[in-house]
């Protein structure tokens, strides 16, 4: 098999980058290998997980956002091999390929917290990062009658750096109107060292995290799970080194590690050092792997300092389109990507901080308000806005 341009991933950034190709290069023959029949608009899942959408809102079926003229082929892809310009697929065949587009997402490492697999969904335990327990989360909030809420978030990238504080946002406002806040703790334990990497809507942030009496433990990293306990143990990295800390809860939100697919991790197109390595290397601004000329990636693989987002999709996809549209044509690329990164921070039903910023970490607000305030339009945005955007003008190449 061979196809002029093979995409790898039918997710957000998949999709868009190929309605893209689809209208730029009259005729071009392109393909997306995509193993699932379904869709989602994970930015609901956080949504899903405070009762405040059902999970099926977020979820299309595959067919129904693939470009027309697009050949869909329903498999995943096991290798690659850039030298050879070609990909192993895991039914066994290989696919060759003049151009290829990288974007497989990331892999979220459950296994990765000893005791994870078992306790999730029971006891407690929820996680708004998978389509299934999204749902479960809310039944988890719903039913709290009191005691520690523990919310973490891992030490490495992940998709969505804010959805971990979201959730708990939304979990500490049922806590009050089911009039069990008094008799609870609410803490927030992170990998991390700040609330938030952009200092305008850091201090914003602080200012809610204090309104609502959050406790937050930095540099603690979750290590393991004792459900039949009920704690959590934490690597905290402290001056003298890493000691473990271990603490009660009776419901705990668990994001755990992520990274770049095991398949791009053992490709050559993977960083090989540095504190990236293994995420899929690209020049940051144009996208284009520094090696393999013909290869281009896009979305939460790329191993690039901007926030791991769908609106850092909606930028990188027409830069990708265009740069490789250029070198398809025999064009010097022209199109850059600035890091644009967006998280539209909702801090309780009708409240929303849209942060907005790019590789500097420099604020990069759409509107002419202070986005730093917490407003309600903005929550209807995130509610109402974006999705509509997200199925109707990004999906198909037009945002
Ligand atoms: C809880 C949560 C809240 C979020 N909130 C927001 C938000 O408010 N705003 C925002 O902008 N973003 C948000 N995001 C992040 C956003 O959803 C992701 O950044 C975005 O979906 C990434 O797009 P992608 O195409 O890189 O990966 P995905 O959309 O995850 O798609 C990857 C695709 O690749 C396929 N694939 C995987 N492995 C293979 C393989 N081996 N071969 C072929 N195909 C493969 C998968 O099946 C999948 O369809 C949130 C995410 C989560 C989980």
């Amino acid at each position: 098999m061979r196809h002029q341009i093979v995409i790898i991933g039918g997710g957000s950034g998949g999709i868009s980058v190929a309605a893209r190709l689809k209208r730029q290069l009259k005729g071009a023959d392109i393909a997306i290998i995509e193993p699932s029949d379904k869709h989602y608009y994970q930015p609901f899942w956080t949504l899903v997980g405070a009762g405040i959408v059902p999970k099926e809102a977020s979820e299309r079926s595959e067919a129904s956002v693939m470009p027309r003229g697009v050949t869909w082929i329903r498999d995943r892809v096991q290798d690659i091999d850039a030298e050879r310009n070609q990909v192993t697929l895991a039914t066994g065949g290989t696919l060759e390929y003049d151009y290829l587009v990288v974007t497989p997402g990331l892999q979220i490492d459950w296994h990765k917290i000893e005791g994870l697999k078992d306790a999730l969904g029971h006891g407690g335990v929820c996680s708004i990062y998978d389509y299934q327990q999204s749902e479960k989360t809310w039944e988890t909030i719903r039913n709290f009658r009191g005691g520690h809420a523990i919310f973490t978030s891992p030490a490495t990238p992940i998709k969505c750096g804010g959805a971990p504080q979201k959730i708990m946002f939304l979990a500490e406002e049922t806590f009050v109107t089911e009039g069990v806040r008094e008799r609870s703790q609410v803490s927030f334990y992170t990998g991390g060292g700040v609330i938030f990497g952009v200092k305008v809507y850091a201090d914003a942030l602080q200012k809610v995290a204090d309104r609502k009496r959050l406790e937050y433990r930095f540099k603690h990293d979750l290590k393991a799970i004792d459900a039949a306990n009920k704690q959590a143990t934490f690597c905290k990295t402290t001056d003298a080194g890493i000691e473990e800390v271990t603490v009660d809860y009776d419901l705990l939100h668990v994001v755990p590690p992520m990274s770049a697919p095991d398949f791009i991790k053992r490709s050559s197109l993977a960083l090989q050092d540095g504190p990236l390595k293994g995420w899929m290397a690209v020049d940051h601004s144009t996208l284009q792997h520094p090696i393999f000329k013909n290869v281009f990636g896009l979305g939460d693989v790329i191993g690039t300092p901007n926030a791991k987002t769908g609106a850092a999709i909606r930028k990188q996809a027409p830069t990708v389109a265009e740069n490789l549209a250029a070198v398809i044509q025999g064009r010097p690329l022209t199109q850059t990507y600035n890091g644009y990164g967006s998280c539209p921070l909702v801090t309780g039903r009708g409240k929303l901080i849209l942060a907005e910023f790019n590789y500097k970490n420099e604020p990069t607000p759409s509107f002419p308000f202070d986005q730093a305030k917490e407003r309600y339009d903005m929550y209807l945005l995130k509610r109402h806005g974006l999705p509509l955007m997200y199925w109707n003008l990004m999906l198909k190449g037009l945002a």
